[in-house]
């Protein structure tokens, strides 16, 4: 069985050669037709995976007040640039908006939305049209300004290369087609890249989340020189670039990322360690990475559940429970330490809330 973007995928193998990860995952999840993020709302109990402001309201409320914080450590800035990057379904930032609404009543930023989806535009905007926000294709386009951008779950969906340690040197890894041209395959690139000059093993694999980079590059030189803080949580690591954690996920379960393209989500653990050098390389300071878990928990989670469940029913209790359980959790049932959550500040700036014990 074969998909739309297979054949296209597959006659430009055969016209220009075996393709990067980079470009195999930016046609997955982009191409304006067939593309993963194009077609579909992929969030939620229906969707292949649910993200934390899709399991609670608390986790949006939270960001809110962080944000509120944030803002007030900046000294207040009226022409503040609210950024989310890959809002989704605009869940967190109407959980966001509705508690900094609440913290801070007189504070009513121009929220900017970085969006590709067409779909999940309009679930933003069914959500978000209040507030009237700007859409934007990528964040070149972003006014000028001091700015706090939000990012959840947005940087491992970005494409990224992968380079392998060979005899030769470090060889890219290409998608390539089966000698009866049926499916896809992995490869290797015949000649290594003579920029890279890391030391590994032969064997070892190398990624590189080039775009993830040049937006932590572009949004850190931003804040060093207009105030202001970025905040992203992700299924990440700060381990050093090494390893393969290039995955699928289809309905719920890992699929191979080869077999249907377009079909199913494709990500990559964030490498925060890479995205953080790449900040402080611009002047910014990395607060954390710290736990999701550790974070949320530092912002007051345990207060706000509390809170919720007053006067609730035993149903409605138990649901914020369930819902705490699995933001903080660690191991693999819960996103308390999968996920991780990490600040790039203006230096100037206190350091962010949530990264130290309140
Ligand atoms: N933050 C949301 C959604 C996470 S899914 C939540 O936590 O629920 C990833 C989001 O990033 C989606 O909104 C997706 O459409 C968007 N996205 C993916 N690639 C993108 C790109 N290259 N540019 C802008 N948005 C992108």
């Amino acid at each position: 069985m074969t998909t739309p973007l297979f054949v296209e995928i597959r006659d430009e193998i055969v016209e220009a050669g075996p393709m990067s990860l980079a470009r195999y995952m930016a046609l997955c999840l982009g191409h304006p037709i067939h593309g993963y993020y194009r077609t579909r709302d992929p969030l939620g109990a229906r969707g292949d995976f649910v993200t934390a402001p899709e399991i609670s309201q608390m986790f949006g409320e939270l960001i809110g007040i962080w944000i509120a914080v944030t803002w007030a450590s900046m000294g207040g800035p009226s022409d503040l640039v609210l950024t989310e990057l890959g809002p989704g379904r605009g869940t967190l930032m109407a959980d966001a908006l509705r508690a900094l609404g609440r913290a801070a009543p007189d504070f009513q930023p121009a929220v900017h939305l970085v969006e590709t989806s067409p779909l999940l535009r309009a679930a933003q905007a069914s959500r978000l049209g209040a507030v009237s926000p700007t859409w934007h294709d990528g964040i070149e386009t972003l006014p000028e300004g001091p700015m706090i951008v939000v990012a959840n779950e947005f940087f491992d969906a970005l494409p990224v290369r992968q380079f392998q340690r060979t005899e030769r040197g470090w060889c890219e890894r290409l998608v390539g087609l089966s000698p009866d041209g049926g499916r896809l395959t992995f490869g290797l690139a015949a000649e290594p890249d003579r920029e890279i000059s890391a030391q590994a093993p032969v064997g070892v694999l190398m990624t590189v989340p080039a775009p993830a980079l040049g937006i932590s590059r572009n949004l850190s030189r931003r804040i060093v020189a207009q105030g202001g803080a970025l905040l992203a949580i992700d299924y990440g690591h700060v381990r050093p670039g090494f390893g393969d954690t290039f995955q699928a996920v289809s309905a719920h379960r890992f699929a191979d990322p080869l077999l249907f393209p377009g079909e199913a989500d494709l990500t990559t653990h964030v490498d925060f360690a890479a995205l953080g050098r790449a900040a402080r390389g611009e002047g910014a300071r990395i607060d954390g990475p710290l736990d999701q878990g550790a974070f949320l928990l530092n912002l007051g989670l345990r207060q706000r559940a509390d809170r919720l469940k007053v006067g609730a029913s035993r149903a409605q209790a138990d649901a914020v429970d369930t819902a705490f359980h699995r933001l903080t959790a660690s191991g693999k049932r819960g996103m308390g330490s999968l996920f991780q959550a990490i600040g790039i500040a203006d230096p100037r700036l206190p350091v962010l809330s949530g990264f130290t014990p309140s």
